[in-house]
């Protein structure tokens, strides 16, 4: 089994760069998948002595490699010297009680201490895991329980004895069920491992599939995502939400006078002005093009939309100074009405900024608040308002 994962979190590495740190969990997996070869070598060589050692050395440094591991794959940097220290440690407890009467509980106790330790050692590590959740919770849960089985361990072969030698140990009772206690918690252990790398890869996968690559901000997959929650909460809550749909000037003036990467430059200075201005509430979009949307929620006067989009006007001034070709933005700004569609909204927005075009372009209209009725529909009778321009 140890093999097993050996195996999977090699090619997990390998293939997939981002999931590099489960490298670790391989090596983890590696020292324990020795540590039964390590008994085989007891068993049928003359260096016991060597083998004991070196079997209770390697399985110690896999379970602080889990450690290691987990620190590393949550983008931590892994605390390499107490790591170190932990397993330099153990060895040194264990060469300390090496002559210590076997099968009795202090000697057993100082035996599985170290290990107890490490696992210890994991379960905290493992609750610096990002979120909450039940793969971070199982995980620790885990390792409380291998961090028990350790202290209990003592008890147990007390009980049973496990005879004078490492070789009477191999061949006990005892040995038979500390060792598949240890395998299946171990197996689960990998198998928790496995579901936090499997979690981690698609909450990676869905962010880039729901991130625009050139600006890095939400794509329209992203707001179909995100969106309804903030509508539905708004409704929920009986706030206001307003969205804002903006469309840069004449932007194919600027591909056709500058070039495109000149216009893509544009793009993302644009991109970078609405992630400074928008507040953590809100959800800034590239709907596409030189098209970009916000949804702003606890806005019930459109107060808020109103004054971030004079703040975006604003932050466009000194693009000329900063050698970028000049911009202008239109936009349009709109109440969400309760039972509207995320479509409805955008729409609904998008033909308010189709007006401001009309209207002579580089301003923002806001639909006036008293027009914020059961319609989905736009027709004032007054025109919308000019918020921005
Ligand atoms: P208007 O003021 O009416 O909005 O005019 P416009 O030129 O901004 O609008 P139009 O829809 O005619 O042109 C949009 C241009 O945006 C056309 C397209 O080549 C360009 N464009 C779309 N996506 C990208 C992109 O990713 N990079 C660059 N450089 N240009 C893009
Ligand atoms: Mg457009
Ligand atoms: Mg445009």
């Amino acid at each position: 089994m140890a093999a097993l994962f050996v195996v999977t979190y090699g090619v997990i590495a390998l293939y997939y760069a981002r999931q590099r740190a489960t490298a670790w969990f391989m090596v983890s997996y590696l020292l324990g998948f020795l540590t039964p070869i390590c008994h085989l070598l007891i068993l049928y060589t003359d260096q016991v002595a060597l083998f004991s050692l070196l079997g209770y050395g390697v399985f110690l440094g896999g379970i602080v490699m889990m450690a290691v591991g987990i620190q590393a794959f949550v983008g931590r940097r892994p605390q390499w010297r107490l790591a170190l220290l932990l397993w330099a440690a153990g060895i040194g407890l264990r060469l300390v009680i090496w002559d210590g009467a076997r099968n009795t509980l202090p000697y057993e106790l100082l035996f599985q201490l170290p290990f107890a330790v490490a696992a210890i050692a994991v379960m905290l590590v493992a609750r610096q895991i990002g979120q909450a959740g039940p793969i971070r919770a199982m995980l620790v849960g885990i390792f409380g329980v291998i961090a028990a089985h350790f202290l209990l361990k003592p008890f147990l072969v007390v009980s049973l004895g496990s005879g004078p030698t490492p070789k009477s140990y191999l061949g006990s009772v005892y040995a038979v069920v500390s060792q598949i206690s240890t395998g299946v918690l171990l197996v689960a252990a990998g198998l928790c491992l496995l579901l936090l790398v499997i979690q981690k890869a698609l909450e990676e996968t869905i962010l880039d599939a729901e991130t625009d690559p050139l600006t890095g901000l939400t794509n329209r997959r992203g707001l179909y995502r995100v969106g309804p929650r903030l509508l539905v909460e708004a409704t929920l809550r009986g706030e206001g939400l307003h969205a804002l749909f903006l469309d840069l000037d004449h932007f194919k003036a600027i591909n056709d006078r500058h070039g495109h990467a000149t216009g893509d430059s544009v793009l993302v200075a644009f991109a970078r002005v609405l992630q400074d201005l928008v507040a953590t509430d809100m959800l800034a979009v590239r709907m596409g093009g030189e098209e970009f949307a916000v949804l702003i929620p606890h806005d019930t006067t459109g107060m808020r939309a109103a004054r971030l989009a004079d703040a975006i006007r604003d932050a466009l001034k000194p693009f000329a100074e900063k050698g970028l070709p000049a911009l202008t933005v239109s936009g349009g700004i709109v109440r969400y009405r309760a039972s509207e569609t995320l479509d409805g909204l955008i729409a609904h927005a998008d033909q308010l900024a189709y007006r401001a075009k009309r209207a002579g372009r580089d301003r923002i209209l806001q639909e006036p608040l008293d027009r914020s009725s059961e319609r989905s529909d736009i027709g004032w009778a007054e025109g919308p308002r000019l918020v921005a321009g």
